[in-house]
């Protein structure tokens, strides 16, 4: 393992964001509150009883906060790069996130683990945790959203490589359907260095599950 990795946890600017730290997106509120109502009423629910009138309300903020990211490109975090003379990998690790399952309109959450080599430019930290929630932040399937971030740090830092290994617990699979409540889904998606060079990947892999 070389010396000068890093395994970091993002702190270069205040805490690591939680999930969805975005502003709230401009929804079509109404829109939203009467779809809610729409599906209490199609499951036999009553809506207007008491502990379910805010519910439709609730429910649309909710989904205006969830989806935040819908709208903002998550490249804007890659914009600031400073120049630094670093070779090794950079590892950010067990970065936390929530996202929407696409198909189900469920929860998945877990953590991102993102590595990169550098190419002569390097970006704060905490950077890396904004993108995973950019991207997060919208309907999504966990494939895609590996392979997005991966492509996003490789284009913008233009690194020699970068590995996005994603792992995740999906409602959809934990609470209805399967229902394997302990499953976990582990995706990587892995570019340059880190495709081409099996003992970089195997570094990365160690740095994130070793014990
Ligand atoms: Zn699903």
């Amino acid at each position: 393992m070389s010396k000068t990795t890093r395994a970091a946890v993002p702190n270069d600017d205040g805490p690591s964001p939680r999930s969805c730290d975005l502003a709230p997106l401009p929804v079509d509120h109404e829109r939203l509150r009467r779809a809610v109502r729409e599906i209490l009423i199609a499951v036999g629910e009553d809506p207007d009883r008491e502990g379910l009138l805010d519910t439709p309300d609730r429910v649309a903020r909710m989904y205006a906060e969830i989806f935040a990211g819908l709208h903002t490109d998550p490249a804007i975090y890659l914009q600031k790069t400073f120049t630094q003379k670093h070779d090794e990998m950079v590892l950010v690790k067990d970065i936390e996130f929530s996202s929407m399952c696409e198909h189900h309109l469920l929860p998945f959450s877990g953590k991102a683990h993102i590595a990169y080599l550098p190419n002569g430019q390097i970006v704060g930290l905490s950077k890396l945790a904004r993108v995973v929630d950019a991207v997060a932040c919208r309907p999504q399937v966990q494939e895609r959203m590996t392979e997005n971030i991966a492509d996003l740090v490789m284009t913008h830092l233009k690194a020699r490589g970068v590995g996005v290994v994603i792992e995740a617990s999906h409602s959809c699979m934990t609470i209805r359907g399967v229902r394997k409540p302990a499953a976990m889904t582990i995706t990587s998606s892995m570019r340059g260095g880190f495709l081409d060079n099996p003992a970089t990947r195997a570094e990365m892999m160690a740095l994130v599950f070793g014990k």
